[in-house]
C-alpha cells in the first residue's frame, strides 16, 4: 500500500556480543527509516536507507528555533523468537499531537507504521534476546530550512533510528532518590510540557544537574504557576498510593500523556484498585507520609516501565517511602507490564502489535 524504497547498506556493524553491556542510546543499527517534506508534495519520499550521518546547513532552523518532535518506544522479542510493539499507534497519533503544537505539518500514522514495520523487518536481528533487553525506538522530526527568521519551516525531515537496550534493572527495581524542584519549572500553562519537544528538555537539564550534586537521581517537577501541584518526573509520569488510592496528576496540558502512565492506570481499574486523576498539591504528599497514609510513590515510562520512589526531598526536608522499597502496586505493575510487553502474559487490552 505504501512504496517505502530500501538502499541497502554496503557493510553490516558487528551486532552487540554481550547483551548485559548494552546501555542506553549509545549503538545504532544499520539502517534507518526517512522522509522528507515540502510544500508541494507533503510528506513524501519514504525509503529505509543506510543510518548515516545527515548533511545539514549551519543556518537549520532546528539548530536555531528547536523546532522538533521525537518518541519513544520499544520492540520486545518474546521467548519463542518472535517481536512486538506495545501500542505503537499511540505514540504515532502523540507525535503528531506535538507536531501540531510546534507548527510541524502532521504526517499520516500509517505511513509512519508500514515505514517502522519495514525497518523493523529488516534490522530484526538487532533485537536483543536476554530477558528485559530491548531495541528502542526513536522517531523524529526536524525543521531543516536554512532560514534564520522566526517563522515555521517549509521543509521537514520525519526519521526513525533504533538501538538496541540493556535491562533497566539489572538487580531488581531499585528505587530512586527523587529532588523537588522549587525553584525551576519545566514548563507552563499553554506551553508546550504535554509534547515530546528538544526544548522541554534543554529546560530541565540544570534542575537534573543541581539534584544530582545534592545527590538525587532525578527531579521532581511541579506546576509552572504556583509551585504547588505535582507535575511529573524527569521523563516520567509520577503516581503515588496514598490510603489505599492510586492518585496521578491529572493531565493539564503542561505534563506529558504518558502510554505508561495510561496503561498503569487501565490496568489499576481493571484490577479493581480505585484511581484518582488530579490536582496533587506536594504538600499533601508530605503531610501523608507525615500522617502515615502515603504507601508508594512511583515513576511510569518507556525505559523503565516503573521506578520506585524510596526517598523525596523538598526544601531540605526528606521523607522515607514504604521503607525505602518497592511496594506490592509498583512491582505488580511492572510484572503484569513487562508481562504484555515481552508476552508472557495475555493481553486483554488489545495493546500487543505481533511482527512476526
Ligand atoms: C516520554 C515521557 C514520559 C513517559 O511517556 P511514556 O509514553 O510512558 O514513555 C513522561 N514524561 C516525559 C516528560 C516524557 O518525555
Amino acid at each position: 500500500m505504501y512504496d517505502i524504497r530500501v538502499t541497502p547498506v554496503p557493510a553490516y556493524k558487528d551486532k552487540p556480543q554481550d547483551e548485559s553491556k548494552l546501555g542506553f542510546g549509545r549503538r545504532f543499527t544499520d539502517y534507518m527509516f526517512v522522509m522528507e517534506y515540502n510544500r508541494k508534495d507533503g510528506w513524501c519520499n519514504a525509503r529505509v536507507q543506510p543510518y548515516e550521518k545527515f548533511q545539514m546547513d549551519p543556518a537549520c532552523m532546528v539548530l536555531h528555533y528547536g523546532q522538533s518532535v521525537f518518541e519513544g518506544m520499544k520492540c520486545y522479542r518474546r521467548k519463542d523468537g518472535g517481536l512486538q510493539l506495545f501500542r505503537p499507534r499511540d505514540n504515532f497519533a502523540r507525535m503528531n499531537r506535538s507536531a501540531d503544537r510546534l507548527a510541524i505539518p502532521m504526517f499520516d500514522e500509517e505511513m509512519a507504521m508500514a515505514g517502522l514495520v519495514k525497518l523493523l523487518e529488516i534490522e530484526k536481528d538487532w533485537v536483543p534476546h536476554s530477558e528485559g533487553t530491548s531495541l528502542y525506538i526513536r522517531p523524529t522530526i526536524i525543521a531543516t530550512d536554512p532560514f534564520l527568521g522566526v517563522h515555521p519551516s517549509n521543509t521537514y525531515l520525519f526519521y526513525i533510528i533504533l538501538c538496541p537496550v540493556g535491562a533497566y534493572y539489572a538487580h531488581g527495581l531499585a528505587p530512586v532518590g527523587i529532588y523537588v524542584e522549587d525553584q525551576y519549572v519545566r514548563a507552563v500553562r499553554g506551553g508546550f510540557g504535554f509534547t515530546k519537544t528538544a526544548g522541554n528538555y534543554a529546560a530541565s537539564l540544570k534542575a537534573s544537574v543541581v539534584a544530582e550534586e545534592k545527590g538525587y537521581d532525578q527531579v521532581l517537577w511541579l506546576d509552572g504557576v504556583e509551585q504547588k501541584y505535582v507535575e511529573e518526573v524527569g521523563s516520567m509520569n509520577i503516581m503515588f498510593k496514598i490510603g489505599g488510592k492510586l492518585i496521578t496528576p491529572a493531565l493539564n496540558g503542561s505534563i506529558l500523556g504518558g502510554i505508561t502512565r495510561d496503561s498503569i492506570l487501565k490496568m489499576a481499574r481493571h484490577m479493581g484498585l480505585e484511581v484518582e486523576e488530579r490536582k496533587i498539591a506536594i504538600d499533601e504528599v508530605f503531610d501523608a507520609a507525615a500522617n502515615g497514609t502515603l504507601e508508594e510513590a512511583f515513576g511510569t515510562g518507556t525505559a523503565a516501565v516503573v521506578s520506585p520512589v524510596g526517598e523525596l526531598c523538598k526544601d531540605g526536608q526528606v521523607i522515607t517511602i514504604n521503607g525505602g522499597k518497592i511496594g506490592p502496586v509498583a512491582q505488580a505493575m511492572y510484572d503484569q507490564l513487562t508481562g504484555i510487553q515481552y508476552g508472557r502474559l495475555e493481553d486483554p487490552f488489545g495493546w500487543i502489535v505481533k511482527l512476526s
